[in-house]
């Protein structure tokens, strides 16, 4: 079986940061990037549609903030993707509604972050593949549509699997850029009976990971139900739309709803997505069908309600298509954030980036970045260190 450098399972803003950021600095590793999805993006991927080719629908994250506290190594990896246009401001309106449906300008610091709302172009999944098309000499190979369930540490490599084993991959090192293999939720919400990563590497074994381990074990993040919708042509004239719409925390609280996101598609149609806060209901295999179908139920009956302050767009539902709902299992990290220092367990040789990593962008698209970017430079500085100590090229 052929041997990898370096796997990293995950092909969100963390990962493909990670990834982007390595290949910047290393020329000479091999990695191999596994994403369960059809592409790169995770919780910043667009949906796409058989039946309409150029329909393309940011259903996670609409767009971001980034702060001016970027290290200098991030903006290294993001220069490019501004000078090309795949990233840039999104000036249309950022609105906020109440619980009686009013519409005002947004002022909340999460909807009218300081420095603005940032966007891929044309669509939110641009960022991520763009990342990864970086002018980097490392060797990359994609493994998509491939879910990782079984891990095992083996003397000096990972052996990762698919739940029928029939896809493989040994690798020197791992990298995990989502808590799924790690996390404790696994087990109700995919009626899996153990934690993948615990059980490669035993407790007692690594005291760095069992940290990581425990410290996750404690650690909560958000369910959202975010249900699509094709409005059609709408009958706008001059009238410019808000790209998002946000309730206050009565309206939150009201409709069980976080915000509206409206994106225009390249042929004059317009998408909606709706972002559905969680009832509570445990998400097992056996609830999943039925949750989705509630959830859709629910928030389509919601859109005549929310809408009657934008009158061209709740004209459009009499001839909307709803899309379907996406789970979104952890769109958000809550608490417990992994420290930095842990991000690297150098015994086991795995590491960590995602959103879910302590640092002032935690819980955002902002930290995932960052945080790919600061293992990405850690490991480099330690490949550096082996070569000054004259193990060549340990890895
Ligand atoms: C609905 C929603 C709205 C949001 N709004 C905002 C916002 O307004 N502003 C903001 O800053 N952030 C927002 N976010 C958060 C932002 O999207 C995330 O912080 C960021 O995208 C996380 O990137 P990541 O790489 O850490 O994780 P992810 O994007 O989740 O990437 C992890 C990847 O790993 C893959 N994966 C996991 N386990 C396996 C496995 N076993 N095998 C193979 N692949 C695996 C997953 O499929 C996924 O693609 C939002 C998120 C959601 C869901």
């Amino acid at each position: 079986m052929a041997e990898v450098d370096l796997a990293v399972i995950g092909a969100g803003l963390s990962g493909c940061s990670l990834v982007g950021r390595l290949q910047q600095l290393v020329s000479d590793l091999n990695i191999t990037l596994i994403e369960a999805g059809r592409g790169p993006g995770g919780r910043t991927a667009t949906r796409l549609r058989r039946d309409q080719s150029d329909w393309l629908l940011d259903h996670g994250a609409p767009g971001f903030a980034l702060s001016g506290s970027m290290t200098a190594g991030m903006k290294e990896l993001v220069t490019p993707l501004f000078s090309a246009g795949v990233l840039q401001r999104d000036e249309r309106a950022v609105l906020s509604l109440n619980d009686e449906a009013d519409l005002s300008q947004a002022t909340s610091p999460e909807a009218s972050p300081v420095g603005g709302w940032w966007h891929g172009v044309p669509c939110m999944a641009s960022i991520c593949e763009a990342l990864l098309n970086g002018a980097g000499s490392a060797q990359l190979n994609h493994q998509f549509e491939t879910s990782v369930r079984w891990l095992e540490r083996r003397k000096d490599h990972w052996l990762l699997e698919n739940e029928d084993r029939t896809w493989s991959l040994r690798a020197k090192r791992l990298v995990l850029s989502g808590t799924l293999l790690a996390h404790p939720r696994s087990l109700k919400m995919l009626a899996w009976d153990d934690v993948p990563l615990r059980s490669a590497v035993a407790e007692g074994v690594d005291v760095d990971l069992d940290a990581v381990l425990s410290q996750l074990q404690r650690s909560q993040a958000e369910v959202r139900w975010n249900l699509m919708v094709d409005l059609g042509v709408l009958a706008l004239n001059d009238e410019k739309l808000p790209s998002q719409i946000w309730l206050n925390d009565p309206a939150k609280a009201h409709w069980n709803v976080e915000r509206l996101v409206l994106q225009q598609q390249s042929d004059g149609r317009w998408g909606l997505v709706v972002h559905g806060l969680d009832s509570g209901e445990a998400i097992t295999p056996e609830s999943h069908g039925r949750l989705l179908a509630q959830e859709q139920k629910r928030l389509m009956a919601l859109l005549p309600e929310l809408l009657k302050a934008l009158p061209v767009v709740s004209a459009a539902l009499k001839q909307a298509t709803p899309l379907g709902v996406m789970r979104w299992g952890a769109s958000r990290p809550l608490n417990h954030p992994l420290p930095p220092e842990l991000q690297w367990c150098p015994r086991s040789e795995v590491g960590f980036c995602g959103d879910w990593i302590e640092g002032p962008g935690f819980g955002t698209a902002e930290g995932a970045i960052q945080s790919g970017v600061n293992l990405a430079e850690q490991l480099h500085a330690d490949r550096q260190s082996l070569v000054a100590a004259g193990s060549g090229s340990a890895w």
